[in-house]
């Protein structure tokens, strides 16, 4: 498997914080992964946020970490040799703060353009005029929907939005250049994108990840954020949803699948628990698409025992420890992306006052393919 050509720069702790690894393609590319924390605790531990240098012509970096992480980066950047200096351009795999939190650092110290999707650039700055909430007016669009309580956002959140917001971003060109290709992968993120580097490695951000699966967004996002967005999405499921991460993956694998056997380096987990984690790109996708219908399956059976609300739905569902603190409020978006998949088969209906009820069909397996 390609991930064994990964040669290890710099070993760091058990779950790969402050590690940095090499690949060198068979193009004569090197690309280099640097892996800065996060500080997520407990069941929901993603480990660190890998970042990744593709050198080059125009060397890129594509995130930079979570806020406060940023110096850190630059510190390992220059460790291998490469002055950060030289970095012309970040890519931001997708606006999630330990993707995106340790930009403003580094543009500060290198003066490097970012680059994102285009949605990024409409759902990061503030639209106080049509915020759902006067709370949420004082946060950019992207804030509108997070399953968070307003007080962490609060807490957490405002600093980094205000680093954000003085930073110029201009559109990621989606045909990449020379040896480079680009794919809009929403689903996770509305503006998530992955790269493919010289048809040899895949760098999927938080999309594709071993071990675990990212969070869904949800299809009702788009009537919120709408009055942020061009004209041209009409519909929810381009940019939101469980049906837009399923068509992600499939666009994934039809563009880097023709190519065989590629190096795919995710944005977590590369490497975790003392050990590498390789990920063969089809079958992890396979794997992810049995998990999401695995789950359609779960919450339906749920929901055949009568009408319940998303709440009920995920204390059910879900192991004790994943519920508590904040994890209720993951839980239950995670059940709402799957149910709004199951009301769009007919699955499911959506009832006044938050509950669900089955209708007693199974139709949504027609959105995974044969199984
Ligand atoms: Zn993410
Ligand atoms: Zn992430």
């Amino acid at each position: 498997m390609r991930s064994e050509r990964l040669e290890v720069i710099r070993q760091g702790d058990s779950s790969g914080n402050g590690m940095i690894v090499r690949a060198i393609l068979c193009s004569g590319r090197a690309l280099y992964g640097f892996a800065t924390e996060n500080f997520y605790g407990g069941d929901w531990d993603l480990g660190p946020t890998w970042n990744y240098l593709v050198c080059g012509d125009k060397p890129f970096l594509v995130d930079a970490g979570r806020r406060g992480t940023g110096l850190h980066l630059l510190e390992m950047i220059a460790s291998v040799g490469f002055d950060p200096r030289e970095i012309e351009t970040i890519v931001v795999s997708h606006g999630h703060e330990d993707h995106d939190g340790g930009i403003f650092e580094v543009v500060g110290k290198t003066g490097a353009r970012v680059t994102a999707h285009e949605a990024y650039g409409c759902l990061m700055r503030p639209l106080p005029g049509a915020a759902p909430s006067r709370e949420k007016a004082r946060f950019p669009v992207s804030c509108w929907c997070c399953p968070m309580p307003i007080s962490f956002s609060m807490r957490n959140c405002l600093d980094y939005h205000a680093e954000r917001a003085k930073l110029t971003i201009s559109d990621l060109e989606m045909n990449g250049g020379a040896g480079i290709e680009v794919l809009h992968t929403p689903g996770h993120s509305p503006d998530a994108v992955a790269l493919l580097i010289d048809g040899e490695a895949l760098l999927p951000g938080d999309t594709i990840l071993p071990g675990i699966t990212p969070h869904p967004s949800q299809e009702r996002f788009f009537d919120i954020v709408r009055p942020a967005l061009p004209k041209k999405w009409r519909e929810a499921q381009e940019l939101f949803g469980l049906r837009a991460y399923l068509r992600s993956l499939a666009k994934i694998e039809q563009m880097a699948g023709a190519f065989g056997d590629v190096l795919v380096l995710p944005s977590h987990r590369l490497y975790y628990r003392d050990g590498f984690n390789h990920i063969g790109l089809k079958e992890r996708i396979e794997e992810l698409l049995q998990h999401h219908f695995d789950r359609c399956s779960d919450f339906l059976r749920i929901l055949n025992t009568g009408p319940q609300s998303l709440q009920e739905v995920a204390r059910q569902h879900f192991r004790p420890e994943l519920l508590k603190g904040h994890g209720i409020h993951l839980a239950s978006d995670e059940v709402a992306s799957h149910c709004e998949l199951m009301a769009a088969s007919g699955d499911v209906v959506f009832l006044e006052g938050g509950k669900l009820i089955a209708t007693g069909t199974k139709n949504f397996s027609s959105f995974f393919g044969p199984r």
